[in-house]
């Protein structure tokens, strides 16, 4: 099998800065608490939104403990969302994906960029045919769009009458040249589901979908309509389960400052950055967060 497209931190991070421009921008605190766990904070918040990768999970492994906290959360009277920039699987499958991992996750806990994506699909033009970067055996019923593999039927480069990135699984360079190519001859929207640059894995970081939205950006000259974090819709739909729960009784947990962090500061919620897993496991996390500038209000060992 073919590795796919990967990157380091320091390369993934100047990205994110190179980007900026296109994110939301928030006000931050002056500096961060330290904790050791998301014990440590737990009387601060009453609704604990979770990222999956890197808070979660690292690939297709549980975090060590990440299972015993979100049950100890729980039975404190936490309220738990997942808000996740996951967008490869449907939301069924998804959760039975937490569940293997060990986590109880019930279907109104998670929020997933694909279906915030598929809510802003619904108010497009009806009958339009998306032409969707996804991985092998993907499935679209639940987008409520009429939606086909790019992968499968290349003619849809010029026929689609729109793109849609859930997945980078099955995308690399050459895919993004045709991309580049279809678009330029004729350009068309693209709806970005997932706008993280990207993704610990076990073995690296992998290319995301926000990644090759943003070289596109910058080659066509398109503006890609991006959905998930750090961008607002995906925060207004954590705000819709707990509209009782003022923001800065929630707080967005996160391994990433220019997805989790971010968003959340512009959303009003409370932030947490998670350091020895996700992104900046094995790195200097407080370099990253001086040189940005994106402060979370705590950093946070583990889960
Ligand atoms: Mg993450």
């Amino acid at each position: 099998m073919t590795a796919l497209p990967s990157t380091d931190v320091d390369t993934a991070f100047a990205r994110y800065e190179a980007v900026r421009a296109r994110l939301p921008r928030a006000r931050f605190p002056t500096a961060s608490r330290e904790a050791a766990t998301l014990s440590d904070v737990a009387d601060a918040y009453d609704v604990f939104v979770l990222d999956a990768f890197g808070v979660l999970n690292v690939g297709e492994r549980p975090i060590a403990g990440a299972v015993g906290r979100v049950a100890e959360l729980r039975a404190r009277g936490k309220r738990l969302v997942v808000l996740t920039n996951g967008a490869t699987h449907r939301r069924i499958d998804a959760l039975g994906k937490y569940g293997a991992l060990g986590f109880d996750f019930a279907s109104d806990e998670v929020v997933s960029s694909r279906d915030v994506a598929a809510a802003a699909l619904a108010a497009r033009p009806a009958g339009m045919l998306w032409a969707a970067a996804a991985g092998p055996g993907a499935r679209f019923d639940d987008l409520g769009a009429r939606v086909a593999d790019l992968a499968e039927d290349p003619a849809l480069l010029d026929r689609a009458d729109g793109f849609l990135l859930l997945s980078s699984a099955r995308w690399d360079a050459a895919a993004q040249e045709r991309l580049v190519a279809a678009l330029a001859a004729r350009p068309r929207p693209v709806v970005v589901a997932n706008p993280d640059l990207v993704a610990p894995r076990e073995h690296g970081l992998s290319l995301e979908p926000g990644w090759w939205a943003h070289d596109l950006a910058d080659r066509t000259g398109l503006a890609p309509a991006f959905y998930g974090k750090p961008y607002p819709d995906a925060f207004r739909a954590v705000r819709a389960l707990h509209p009782d729960v003022p923001p800065e009784r929630v707080a967005m947990i996160g391994d990433t400052l220019h997805t989790d962090v971010l968003g959340g500061r512009a959303a009003g919620f409370g932030t947490v950055l998670i350091t020895a897993h996700g992104l900046f496991a094995g790195h200097d996390a407080r370099g990253f967060v001086a040189r940005c500038g994106i402060v979370p209000d705590v950093i946070c060992e583990t889960t």
